[in-house]
């Protein structure tokens, strides 16, 4: 059994030692996150049966090591969702995200009955459903691909001591990023790369991300049904659950409503539609289209829902755009990570993450500057609902609410306003309002992103010379002032003039406008041109405590910066 599993190479990797302590896997005190390769080496019965494909992220089929794993060997194949009731914050419910996970759901399932089977969904403990999956025919493996950020480690933990308990080979494979974080913080000298400039010198040396596996061979495959089961410790229901089912509440503000469907299928569309844009681009002299040429009125063509549950593989996206790129340039210049710049943030991120329970958090996170920030609940509530006063920034915040979108560029706009641009509110209570909000929510990705524009982490320390004015921002971003008449009715009747700034508009435009300021639509909550100063002499003060910048708090260059923000290099003031 030993040789066989090892010669067949299914797992990512598989060590007969832990990496870290090098004891034998029963000994092993470190190295329980590795336990799978121990397992798959040890725990093998002869006696056993079935395979289970545990779906979490990953919710696909193509490029999905897992599941060719579970198909392996002839044993019956099972593939199932469990919405954990242990592990999940109970404060986190968010709605949109939740009801593009559920169109994942069914989007699998359909694609598993074309074969021949169906998606098992529960709702409760996964060390229940296991426990209880054993009864009714004994479990051969365990196949899931790697969640590596720490919220779920206590769970994946508990899951594999229950297998080596149990008899069950764990065989849990890198696929959510490119790169394995762990490989990348053992290159790095066992601490994660502290830039990201630093973060792409690893990576290179790691060597190139995994090419996408093969597609499943379902032929001859026998598959297993259970039929749906209530304990009081699990629901197995009959097909993919509403969302009231699972406990999910109604989104009040949800006037308008999603526009980015979830699924593998529709993902898989949208990135061929995705990839015509990136060609074009190249035979255009430019890279990474969404974000050089930012269309925030058009249908949104972003992958990043699909991405961060894994509906699209994220090796499928790096590996197909740098093929075009190649093929536009006949490998002169050859490709290089820049033309999918944003998808290596993402894995820097997850390095970043992967050793950080408070990675979300202000509080007692080792990477972020405790900055004083102010407490303001009005303030917050009224950014929270898109009634600031700032046009650009409440239609951003608007059309999060309703659709829980809103392009890059809007969110580095509505966060910068929350933070150091101008309101002076703690990152972390807005990076929590829109990890609730956004349909592509991301733990690791959002918090990274909110530590970096606030300037708490990974940014130039406390710079406030790039910071954004929201006016001018949103004039360059929406020459047209049409997304703004879209997502604030009250202002649609204003002319270009006005529309970013519609208190500079005399009374009587106001009037033949329909909207008095202060009245139909809100006067601004704070003065930029009187905040912006201010904040900036907090920032000088605060910077006076360094002796020196911390090592993380330095971006590799200014160019880097105005990518971040989607700018020409030449452009300040903004
Ligand atoms: P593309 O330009 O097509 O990029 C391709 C993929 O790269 C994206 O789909 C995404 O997976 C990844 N990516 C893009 N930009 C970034 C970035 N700055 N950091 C890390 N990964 C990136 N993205 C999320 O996926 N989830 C979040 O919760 C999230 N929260 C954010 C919060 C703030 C305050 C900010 C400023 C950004 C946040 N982002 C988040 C990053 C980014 O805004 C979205 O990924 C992007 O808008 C997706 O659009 P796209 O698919 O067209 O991106
Ligand atoms: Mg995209």
């Amino acid at each position: 059994m030993f040789q066989s599993v090892f010669d067949k190479q299914v797992s990512t990797r598989l060590f007969r030692f832990c990496r870290f302590c090098e004891k034998r896997p029963r000994g092993c005190l470190l190295g329980l996150v590795y336990l799978d390769r121990h397992s798959s080496l040890y725990c093998a019965s002869t006696s056993s049966n079935m395979n289970i494909l545990w779906f979490r992220r990953g919710l696909r089929l193509h490029d999905n090591p897992a599941l060719l794993s579970a198909l392996e060997n002839s044993k019956d194949f099972i593939a199932l969702y469990v919405f954990d009731t242990t592990y999940q914050d109970p404060e986190y419910k968010p709605y949109h995200m939740n009801g593009f996970l559920l169109e994942c759901l069914h989007d699998l399932n359909e694609s598993l009955q074309n074969v021949g089977t169906k998606l098992h969904v529960f709702q409760g403990c996964p060390l229940e459903v296991f426990r209880y999956l054993q009864t009714v025919q004994t479990i051969n493996k365990l196949c899931f691909i790697q969640d590596c950020e720490p919220i779920f480690h206590e769970r994946d933990i508990a899951v594999k001591n229950l297998c080596s308990e149990l008899d069950i080979e764990v065989y849990e494979h890198v696929a959510h990023t490119l790169w394995d974080p762990m490989d990348i913080i053992a290159s790095n000298g066992g601490t994660p790369p502290l830039t990201y400039e630093m973060f792409v010198h690893v990576a290179m040396s790691v060597g190139d991300p995994p090419k996408p596996v093969a597609d499943p061979e379902w032929k001859g495959v026998k598959f297993l049904t259970v039929e749906p089961f209530e304990t009081n410790k699990f629901t197995l229901f009959g097909g993919v659950p509403t969302l009231s089912e699972v406990g999910i509440p109604e989104n009040p503000v949800d006037l308008r409503g999603r526009r980015i469907i979830g699924g593998e299928t529709n993902a898989l569309k949208h990135f061929a539609i995705r990839l015509q844009a990136e060609e074009t681009a190249f035979r255009g002299g430019f890279y990474q289209p969404n974000q050089a040429r930012p269309d925030l009125l058009g249908p949104p063509l972003s992958l990043s829902a699909a991405i961060s549950v894994g509906a699209i593989s994220v090796r499928l996206f790096y590996w197909k755009i740098h093929e075009i790129f190649d093929k536009v340039n006949r490998g002169n210049p050859p490709a290089w990570l820049g033309i999918t710049g944003q998808i290596i943030w993402r894995d820097y991120f997850y390095a970043m993450s992967r050793m950080n329970p408070k990675f979300n958090k202000e509080l007692d996170n080792p990477i972020c500057l405790q900055i004083p920030w102010n407490e303001n609940e009005e303030f917050f509530d009224k950014w929270k609902n898109g009634q600031t006063g700032y046009p650009f920034i409440d239609a951003g915040m608007r059309q999060l609410n309703q659709e829980g979108w809103m392009h890059h560029s809007v969110r580095n706009a509505v966060a910068m306003f929350l933070t150091r641009g101008d309101l002076w509110l703690n990152w972390d209570i807005g990076a929590e309002y829109m990890a609730n909000q956004l349909v592509d929510s991301d733990w690791s990705v959002n918090s990274g992103n909110w530590m970096w524009v606030s300037s708490s982490a990974f940014e130039r320390l406390l710079d406030c010379s790039v910071c954004i004015n929201s006016v001018l921002y949103g004039k360059r971003l929406e020459p047209s002032g049409d997304y703004i008449r879209r997502y604030v009715p009250e202002l649609a009747n204003f002319e270009f003039e006005y529309i970013h700034e519609p208190w500079k508009a005399p009374i009587n435009v106001q009037r033949t406008a329909n909207c008095i300021i202060g009245k139909d639509y809100p006067a601004r909550i704070v003065i930029h041109e009187e905040v912006l100063p201010r904040n900036q002499k907090w920032m000088k003060e605060f910077r006076q405590k360094f002796k020196e910048t911390p090592a993380h708090c330095q971006p590799s260059s200014n160019s880097e910066v105005y990518k971040f923000f989607c700018l020409p290099d030449d452009s300040l003031p903004f």
